[in-house]
């Protein structure tokens, strides 16, 4: 199955509802940095949770960033979305990995952490980002989001990230949706969804048994009549270029370049989300610090 976000609400305006399937672009952020079965995980659920805030920004120039930095091994997580469906991400640790929980499930609450911070930044082209932050709860990444919602943005709501790993460490299936309670909605309808959500399987169960994300929102939600406004295809994209690069070396400053040129003669520059290298000759270097005079 492709890779794509859909976005519904249901005939009665009480909630809005966001699903992605993720499998391909979250096996390829697996290959680009070679992460372990666990790291996969978290890495999944967190490049996941990000397309589904991501497609909420109004305009295609804005980005929405997803942080987090649990006491876990892994170290910081960060995944960036646009509303296009793009999104890429890294997590400073990809190798590290722990035995699996008892249930069998991969301990991502573990190589996270229970203790620490998450962020969501939209970066809406004005002089500064929003920025939003609330303490992790498990790092199990979408009850430390929904947590998220409810305390910093007053938006209850329900979210499910998942990512399965297979025997050979490639990824079988991911995907999540996160559901949002509108203010107008009925009691008797809050009961209902929960109900639902409490007896609903995991969504990457659900994909990997080959259900369309339509099928699974008549699956789960069929008696609300769900329209469905947008569908879009989703992918891992890094928008790093070379002309990027050399703004990060300019960033450095005068004197910091001037010593790499001295000391090293020439520079390579890793982009942390998607591992490409750029590498600068002293020549090039020295038209960049010429540049800047
Ligand atoms: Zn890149």
């Amino acid at each position: 199955m492709k890779d794509y976000i859909i976005r519904g609400i249901d005939s009665k305006k009480s909630f809005r509802i966001f699903v992605v399937s993720t499998t391909n672009l979250v096996e390829e952020a697996r290959r680009i940095h070679n992460t372990s079965p666990t790291s996969t995980a978290a890495l999944g659920r967190a490049l996941t949770a990000a397309l589904l805030m991501g497609i909420t920004m109004k305009s295609s120039t804005h980005s929405l960033t997803f942080k987090i930095k649990g006491n876990g091994p892994i170290g910081n997580i960060v995944t960036v979305a646009n509303n296009n469906g793009e999104v890429k991400g890294y997590v400073d640790n990809p190798q590290v990995d722990l035995p699996s929980r008892l249930d069998g499930k991969l301990d991502v609450g573990g190589i996270v952490g229970k203790n620490g911070q998450l962020a969501v930044i939209r970066d809406l082209g004005l002089k500064e980002p929003y920025i939003g932050y609330s303490n992790l709860v498990s790092g199990e990444i979408a009850e430390d989001l929904v947590h998220y919602f409810y305390f910093s943005e007053q938006q209850p709501s329900a979210i499910n990230l998942g990512v399965l790993v297979d025997k050979d460490i490639s990824v079988k299936a991911a995907g999540g949706y996160m559901l949002q309670i509108l203010p107008n909605v009925e009691e008797e309808d809050i009961a209902k969804i929960e109900g639902i959500l409490n007896n609903a399987e995991p969504i990457s169960t659900l994909i990997d048994k080959g259900l369309s994300l339509e099928e699974i929102i008549e699956k789960l939600f069929g008696e609300f009549n769900i329209e469905i406004l947008e569908k879009k295809d989703v992918k891992f994209k890094c928008n790093c270029n070379r002309e990027r690069i050399e703004g990060v070396l300019i960033s450095l400053g005068y004197e910091e370049l001037n010593s790499i040129i001295e000391e090293d003669g020439q520079a390579e520059i890793v982009c942390h989300f998607c591992n490409t290298k750029y590498n600068f000759s002293k020549k090039e270097l020295l038209e960049i610090v010429n540049s800047m005079i």
